[in-house]
């Protein structure tokens, strides 16, 4: 395939590019380097002759049908967004713009290359999108997001992703743009952003810094390792159904204080403290407005229908993840004191 990969100097972007390259696909990574981006992540394949990098903004839209236009991409994963919740509530216009303007803009010149080329029936644009859509269930564990669930998105970050999801299912609907779309719950792993839960905690821990949990704790979300996703989109774009959706998850549902306590578990063995554990420095502080109770996806569909299984557990994830920020503090600390993350405690952690 020749894929163009938006958002792929990104968390998962970056993992999809890596792949993609090593089963030997052609990659052209779209990125408009955001704060959230960072091109080390792609650095082991940069000197590729499968990868090629363009720096486009997706909300422009000129520039990205003439990027389109000139690599002429057999599928394009579309991951590039805005992902932070936290920053959707502080600042939502960026979201509107990126995930709802960006993607339309993504779907027009897609469909413009489609339609030139005569309307491949192998062409496919595959959106990467969140169980978020699907908003808050309660503490049952029989009940899970399916496909089916009907969306309920409850923050504006989740808005603007449900709103995406609409609109790539609307260009297959009217006008036949062969469409592949995923709902993906919680990723972790290398190369994640510091500002997200898993490396703040991690990063204060070492820093001797509180570890902060919003409200008590209880809020549970279904985490999945970046590598499993990254293969289990590759998978999709590859031989799911046109027109069909598929959720993602490791059905690894943790609480967000269980999730934290195994961190510092696992940071006790591999730099224990003089005294005490991390888990000391855990600090309960204001809950994030409209924070939904519980996320969890039945992925039965992408099991039974393409076979996809994660590769991990996720004890197993978490200590891969610990390992791999223990040893690239030369990757995360710029990162943190570039974007001002550093370590924080207080209403937004
Ligand atoms: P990320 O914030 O780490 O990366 C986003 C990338 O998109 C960055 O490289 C950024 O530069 C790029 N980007 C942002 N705005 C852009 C624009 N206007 N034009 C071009 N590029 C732009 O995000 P992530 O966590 O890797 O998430 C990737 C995708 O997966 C998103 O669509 C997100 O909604 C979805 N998703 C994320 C998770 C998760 O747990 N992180 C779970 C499910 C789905």
């Amino acid at each position: 395939m020749k894929l163009l990969v938006t958002g792929g100097a990104g968390f998962i972007g970056s993992a999809v590019v890596r792949q993609a390259v090593a089963q030997g696909h052609e990659v052209v990574n779209l990125d408009a380097l955001t704060y959230a981006a960072c091109l080390e992540n792609v650095a082991n394949v940069a000197g590729s002759p499968l990868y090629s990098f363009e720096q486009v903004d997706i909300r422009d839209a000129a520039a990205v049908e003439a990027c389109i236009a000139k690599h002429e991409p057999t599928a394009i994963m579309h991951l590039a967004a805005e992902s932070h919740v936290d920053r959707s509530i502080d600042g939502p216009g960026v979201f509107i713009e990126t995930n709802v303007m960006g993607t339309y803009n993504m779907l027009q010149s897609a469909r413009a290359l489609w339609e030139r080329k005569g309307k491949p029936a192998d062409f496919r644009f595959h959106h990467i999108s969140t169980d978020e859509v699907f908003g808050s269930l309660p503490n049952d564990p029989a009940v899970q997001f399916t496909e089916d669930t009907p969306y309920d998105p409850r923050s504006p970050y989740s808005a603007s992703k449900a709103s995406s999801d609409h609109l790539v299912r609307a260009w297959h609907e009217t006008y036949g743009l062969p469409v592949v779309l995923t709902n993906c719950s919680n990723n972790y792993g290398p190369y994640h952003f510091p500002e997200k839960l898993i490396p703040v905690i991690i990063l204060n821990a070492l820093a001797g810094a509180p570890l902060p949990i919003y409200g008590d704790g209880s809020n549970v979300r279904d985490w999945l390792y970046v590598e499993d996703h990254a293969d289990a989109l590759l998978c999709v774009v590859q031989q799911g159904e046109v027109g069909r959706s598929y959720n993602i998850g490791g059905e690894n549902e943790r609480s967000n204080l269980e999730l934290v306590k195994t961190l510092c578990a696992i940071l006790d063995t591999k730099r224990p403290k003089d005294t005490g554990s991390y888990a000391d420095q855990i600090t309960f502080v204001t809950d994030r407005p409209g924070h939904d109770a519980r996320y969890a996806i039945n992925p039965n569909r992408i099991r039974n229908e393409l076979g996809w299984r994660p590769s991990v557990t996720v004890e197993e994830g978490l200590e891969k993840t610990v390992d791999w920020y223990l040893n690239n503090e030369a990757w995360w600390r710029p990162l943190q004191q570039r974007s001002g993350v550093g370590v924080r405690l207080g209403t937004k952690a």
